[in-house]
């Protein structure tokens, strides 16, 4: 039986600000929910499953109207798996070229070849590096999924070379090449601008030395959601 809809915390137009489809405006639809509580997290109110509003398939795809791109975030999408699998059925049939980016923290398994959610590209934010998250194992599904379908990439925030020296172990451990990786400069609410370019300026230095691909926060930089 086809869902309801999915629970949505908010929806809104905005610049993806990191990753492989940075600076690409996009529709986001933030899904209520998640299945960690990382200290550092800063949409804290995506945590409880039972915040939003419930929105209908046919008013999500209403408002994907006019869209090529759109990114499902959190939370944890992929706790509305079954939801969100029937959305994209939806809205592919009634957009066949619309890209769809989900973000998640790769805790749950990765999508199935006979699920639609195996269509869409994936930014994993892992939890387990550098440091570790308590629960946020990546799921080993990931790692496949990265190697055979060229959907997936992995995003993790560094502050130090330190930082990447691990970030390399777990690649290499994982069977995960450089290619499929994004660093990208941790920061913290209290940095003003100058101290924002800094760790931007270091961060993009050790991607290069590393081989890895740079990714800054373009949303904070220029103040954007
Ligand atoms: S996985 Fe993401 S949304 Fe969930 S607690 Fe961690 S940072 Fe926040």
């Amino acid at each position: 039986m086809t869902s309801k809809g999915l629970r949505v915390l908010e929806v809104f137009t905005s610049i993806q600000g990191e990753g492989p489809f940075c600076c690409r405006i996009a529709l986001f639809i933030r899904l209520a929910g998640c299945n960690l509580r990382c200290p550092f997290c800063d949409t804290k109110y995506s945590w409880d499953p039972r915040r939003g509003r419930l929105i209908g398939l046919e008013d999500l795809i209403a408002e994907a109207s006019g869209y090529n791109f759109v990114v499902i975030t959190g939370g944890e999408p992929l706790l509305q798996r079954r939801q969100l699998n029937d959305f994209l059925e939806a809205l592919w049939r009634r957009n066949p070229h619309i890209q769809v980016q989900v973000e998640t923290n790769g805790t749950l398994p990765a999508p199935e070849p006979h699920e639609m959610l195996y269509e869409a590209f994936y930014v994993v934010s892992p939890k387990d590096v550098p440091v570790s998250v308590e629960g946020a194992k990546t799921h080993s599904t990931w790692f496949k999924y990265a190697r055979t379908s060229g959907r997936v990439w992995f995003k993790v925030l560094v502050h130090s070379e330190e930082d990447v020296i691990r970030v390399s172990r777990w690649a290499r451990e994982n069977g995960i090449s450089s290619g499929r990786v994004y660093l990208m400069p941790l920061t913290d609410e209290n940095m003003d601008r100058e101290a924002l370019l800094e760790i931007h300026r270091r961060v993009a230095l050790l991607s290069v030395k590393y081989g890895f691909h740079f990714s800054p926060r373009m949303h904070l930089l220029l103040g954007l959601k």
